[in-house]
Formats: structure tokens, sequence, C-alpha cells
């Protein structure tokens, strides 16, 4: 078998020989079973499904986090000949149509969707009728909550598998630890010797960690920097404002840095980005959205200005310096500063029972067919969005709802040609729909909604064929048409659930992954505060027990223990004036006054309902943030029940 598998690399792909990991993976796929390959990012494991899908019988189904991820892989398998194609938002319906046939008749052997996709009905009707070999999940980690980057739509997924008969799985991963990997390979019955992790530790990375005060930073940044302004570097920090603050600082310093984060404009980031590709930027000070699918080799250094947000991150984030094998340094600043900011963050992620019941209650309502809008089922509830949709996939794998479909519930146009012109376009029947589509729409100054009932009444059509019409005169640039109020349909499977039970069973599972949260900052602050060897340490978080003596090139090593500064000491609450930091809050919130919804305010946590209410500009907000929440929560309950 090995052979024949070299034989198919260097036939399909023109690669001589396997990288670390990948035979393993592809013979035990290739002999039927199902994997997972864990190797760190730039290892080669996308091979680990492109090749086997060339030789399986029927289609390899690709699950991807990302856009970007997906059209990078789409692009090399078809520069190998491979035949293959993505499903995504971008296309229009009769694209997408075009591929789904190409599926069924077997000429297509990869497709590539979001996870996002087998929310839809028709989607899953279509793959119910095609038989999958495979079915690959890329990002894997994505699955697990307890892991980083959760994405509730992943749970779903052994469920998808169960139902669409596919009888083989293949996990790609570069982050997990071992629990995630024993999680994930329960959830898709892998055996334990079909889970292949090649070594994590890299020793051309020089691992360090310097405790220092949040005001010293900056000047020892630029020390640090001095002997290393001809090279390429990446300074990751938390927010957009710290990153212009510190490229601003670094510029002023004679350092070539630059800042990229999501709140710029995308022309404006992939101009930053080029200029650091080429070397014309030396340094990138970057939100945590910079670097995926970033691939330059050169990377000679990383720096965390403030903590990286998981272990995983920061392995994920350090991976993409000395991509060549050059020895490139990876700096932490470390301090405890924002610890509690950290773990308040958590708790403002855990709905309130109250809340859970809220969203329960409609769905007892509703009977046969619930829609929503995430956003403002969000906000009705006050539970934020991330957190909605996790409790909305709870509820798919309980069997109380399952998702059929998703729609547009408002469409808006603006005419780009005038109406006669558009409609000379069109003869007879097809004239007197698109008139009617007009005449019925309401009419602002400049754009125009379409308003279906109306329509309905005058001219009987249903709506995918008025869709299609103003999909066709978008495309035509006869109008530009926006979309808005993705709407949400889903069946109630049960309605008769006891509300009190589900609701305390719901929160509970997020009571537990809070816990889980909190544990993974606490794990983090040790690793970087700790005495032991960093990289012997890291590799083995990520089960790569192979660095067997102290790696003798990290901080620690060289007798540096870190030592990081606690946060300023905070007058303890029993000095705070209750009245005069809730007052305001309270009368604004009213009847809807609770313990947890004071205590968020304190501490800064914002929640769809505070927005809607604006309370940020309100005398308290944030007043506490450097308390820990529990403490704040506490208090809070002690005054309000006096
Ligand atoms: P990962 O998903 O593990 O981060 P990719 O699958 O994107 O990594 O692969 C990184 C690069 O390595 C790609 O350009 C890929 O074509 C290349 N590559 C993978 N396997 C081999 C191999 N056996 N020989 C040469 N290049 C390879
Ligand atoms: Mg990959």
């Amino acid at each position: 078998m090995a052979k024949n598998s070299v034989q198919l690399l260097q036939q399909y792909f023109g690669f001589d020989t396997f990288r670390g990991g990948q035979a393993q993976v592809i013979d035990a796929v290739l002999n039927g079973y199902s994997a997972a390959a864990i190797f760190p990012t730039g290892a080669g494991k996308s091979l680990c499904y492109q090749l086997p899908a060339t030789q399986l019988p029927h289609l390899t189904l690709v699950v991807s986090p990302l856009l970007a991820l997906m059209q990078d892989q789409l692009a090399f398998i078809k520069s190998k000949g491979i035949q293959a194609a993505s499903i995504d938002s971008t296309q229009t319906r009769e694209q997408a149509n075009e591929i789904m046939q190409g599926v069924r008749s077997g000429q297509i052997k990869i497709l590539m969707i979001s996870v996002e996709r087998l929310n839809n009905e028709r989607f899953r009707q279509f793959l119910s009728q095609v038989p999958v070999s495979l079915l690959v999940v890329d990002e894997a980690h994505c699955i697990s909550e307890w892991g980083h980057n959760f994405r509730p739509d992943y749970l779903k997924l052994p469920q998808y598998r169960r139902q669409f008969n596919i009888p083989q799985a293949l996990l790609l991963t570069a982050t997990a630890t071992e629990k995630v990997v024993a999680d994930m390979g329960r959830k898709f019955d892998i055996a334990t010797e079909h889970i292949t992790l090649t070594g994590f530790y890299r020793s051309n990375l020089n691992l360090a960690v310097q405790g220092i005060a949040s005001g010293d930073k900056i000047a020892y940044l630029c020390q640090w920097l001095t002997p290393r302004v001809q090279q390429s570097g990446i300074v990751y920090v938390t927010l957009q404002q710290t990153a212009e603050q510190v490229a601003q600082q670094l510029a002023q310093a004679g350092i070539n840095a630059k800042a990229y984060h999501a709140g710029m404009n995308s022309d404006v980031r992939s101009q930053i980005q080029q200029q650091f590709m080429q070397g014309s930027v030396n340094v990138i000070v970057a939100t945590i959205a910079f670097g995926m699918g970033i691939d330059k080799s050169d990377i000679r250094f990383v720096v965390h200005y403030d903590l990286p947000k998981s272990i995983e991150n920061y392995a994920q984030e350090i991976g993409r310096a000395g991509r060549d094998g050059t020895n490139s340094d990876c700096l932490v600043l470390a301090n405890r500063d924002n610890l509690n900011v950290l773990e308040n963050f958590v708790y403002g992620d855990t709905p309130e029972l109250s809340a859970i019941k809220v969203v329960l209650t409609q769905i007892v309502a509703c009977q046969g067919q619930w829609e929503i809008v995430q956003n403002s089922l969000s906000s009705q509830s006050n539970i934020r969005l991330l957190s909605l949709k996790t409790l909305l996939v709870y509820l798919e794998i309980l069997g109380v709802i399952k998702p059929l479909f998703s729609y547009f519930a408002e469409y808006k146009y603006k005419m780009l040609v005038n109406e006669p012109q558009v409609l000379g376009h069109f003869k007879s029947e097809r004239q007197d729909f698109v008139r009617a589509i007009f005449d019925s729409s309401s009419k602002a100054k400049l754009w125009a909604t379409v308003d279906f009932d109306s329509l309905n009444n005058q001219y009987t059509s249903d709506r995918s064929r008025v869709v299609t019409a103003l999909d066709y005169l978008d495309q035509q640039g006869m109008i530009e048409l926006q979309t808005k109020q993705m709407t949400q349909v889903y069946q109630v499977l049960v309605a008769d659930f006891n509300l009190d039970k589900l609701s305390e069973k719901l929160f509970n599972r997020f009571a537990g992954k809070e816990q889980s949260e909190i544990k993974r900052i606490h794990h983090l602050i040790d690793f970087f505060a700790s005495d032991q060897c960093l990289s012997q340490q890291l590799s083995q978080y990520f089960s790569d027990n192979s660095l067997t003596q102290p790696c003798g090139h990290c901080s620690v090593c060289a007798g540096l223990v870190a030592q990081l500064p606690v946060a300023a000491p905070t007058t303890p609450l029993d000095s705070v004036d209750f009245e005069q930091l809730t007052s305001a809050i309270r009368a604004k919130l009213a009847e809807n006054c609770s313990v947890v919804l004071v205590s968020r305010f304190l501490c800064g946590l914002t929640t769809p309902l505070f927005t809607r209410l604006r309370v940020r500009s309100l005398h308290g907000f944030a007043r506490l943030e450097q308390y820990p929440f529990s403490e704040v929560k506490s208090w809070v309950e002690s005054k309000l029940s006096q």
C-alpha cells in the first residue's frame, strides 16, 4: 500500500515524498478507516484528503470554517487537474445548481462547504441523494466545546455523518489537546491507532516570556526590536485601538511598522498584507485577525504584546514564525493586569436561566414552524449571538427543533437603469411580472422594498420566482439589490417538553462550559509563569512527549523565569458605594433588574439588552471591571436582598 500511495503522490501532485504523518493517515483512509491528522500548520494536512479523494468511489465532502481557506485549497486541487468545487454564499442559485449536477453525475470528486450550508434543508435533501465516501472536517478542533474556537454548528457533524451514511471521516487540525483529541475521536468513532500526531516541538523557535508592567511594555518592545529592525515580524495585540497606538509608537521609534485589524477596510488591509509579504513593511501590529492563510516563510519574530487568548492561540500564532527553519524569536509580554477582564468576558457569555426560558417559551408557543431572525432573538432574550447559536444547536441535538431553511426577509433595490428601459428587456408575461414587482414595491427616495404580499395580490407568483428575477436584474446591472434580515426557519419536533427542566439542563451545560473556559485562562497564566522549560511544556500540552530534556533555548532554560506583576490592588468592595454606582442602571432596567444584569453592568460586560438601552453612557458602567465577576455578583446579591 505504501508504495502505491507514493506513486499516486507523484502521479497526481508531482511531489516526490510524503511529509511526516501523511503516509500513515492516507493509508488509513485508503484502507477504509476513519482517521485524524494532527499536524502543525503548514505541515500538509490537506493532502491527507486530496490524495484519497482521487481513489475513493464516491464524493469527498470537505467542511471548512473559512471561505478563504476553501478557495486556497480549491485553487490548488484544480491546478492538479482534480475535479473539485465549493458551494458557497457568493454563488447564484444557478451556479450552485450546476455544481450539484456535477456532484450527482460523479464528475466532481471533492465538494467543499461551510458547516452552515448543512442548515439548509434543500442542500441536505441533495446530500441524502448522493453517495459520499468521506467526510473531511478541516480545523476539526472547532467541534469541541472544551477547546478554543468552538463553532456550535460543528457539534452537529457526527449526527449528519450518520444521517447521510458516510462510512469514513477524516479530521484535520493543528492544535488539539489530549482532551480535545479524545473528544473528537469519540464523536467520530476513530480508533486510537488511526489518530496520527506528528511532533509539535520546533527547535528553531526560541520561546521567551517577559513579566512586565503594562506601562513599561512599549519601551521594552522598542528596545527588543532595535537589533531586529531589518527583520520581518508580527506583534499581536488584543484591541484594535492598541494596534493603532503601538504601530504609531514603533514608527516614531524608527521601526517600519503598520497596524492591521478588522476595523480597517479590506482594501487597506490587503495592501498592508502585500507590503509585508514583499518586505516593504517589516513589522505588522495586528489583532488576531492577521495571519490566517499568511504564507511567509521568513518571519523572524512573533511578539505577544498582550496575553494571547489561549495556549492554542499562542501555539498557532507563534507557528507563523520561522517556517523556513531558521531560528526565530517568540516573545510574550505578560502580567496579570487583565486577568479579571479576560475572565469576565467568559461570564458575559453564559446566558441567564430566565433568558433560556424566553427562547423555550417561544418554541412552545409557535407550534409547527418557528421563524427567527438571530439578531432580534438575541436582543429579545438578551443572549449574546454566539451563545444563542450554541443554544440553538443544543436544541437541535436534543431533537427539539430541526433547521429547515433560511431566507432573507427583506429585499431592497435601487434602479440603475430607468424602469421603462428595464421593462423593455422583457416580453409579454415576463414583462407583466417584472412590472408587477416594481408596482407593488414600497418606494422611498432611492430604494424600493419588495412587498411580497402585495405583489402576490396583484400577480400570483411564488417567492422563489421573484427572488430569481431580482437576482437576474441585479446581475444584468439593471438594479442594485440588497438583502437583509436573514430569517431561519426551524421545524418544532417536540413542543410539550418540561420547560423548567429543559431550561435547567441547558443552563447547566452552559455553566460547565463556563467553568472549563475559566480553567483554561488559569492554565494559560500558569504556563507563562512556570519554572519549567516552555518548549517542553507546550509540546506536552499538545500530546508531543518527544522532547525528553529541557530545550536549552527558551527563557526558562536561560534561567529567566517570568515574574508576572500583579494588577494594582483594588479597593475592597465593602467600601464602594452601591447606591451611587447602581441607581442609574437599576432605574433603567426597572422590572428587568436582576443580580446578574447589575453585575454585568458594573463589570462592563455588554449584553444585547444593554446595547438596546445604551447603558454604556450611564454612570457606573464598567466601574468594577477590574474585579472578579463572581465577587461583584455576591456583593450585588447581598445589597439587593437587603
Ligand atoms: P496545513 O493544512 O497542514 O496547514 P497545507 O495542507 O495547506 O498545510 O499544506 C501546506 C503546503 O505544503 C501546501 O502548499 C502543500 O501543497 C504543500 N505540501 C503538502 N504535502 C506536501 C508534500 N508531500 N510534498 C511537498 N509539498 C507538500
Ligand atoms: Mg489547513
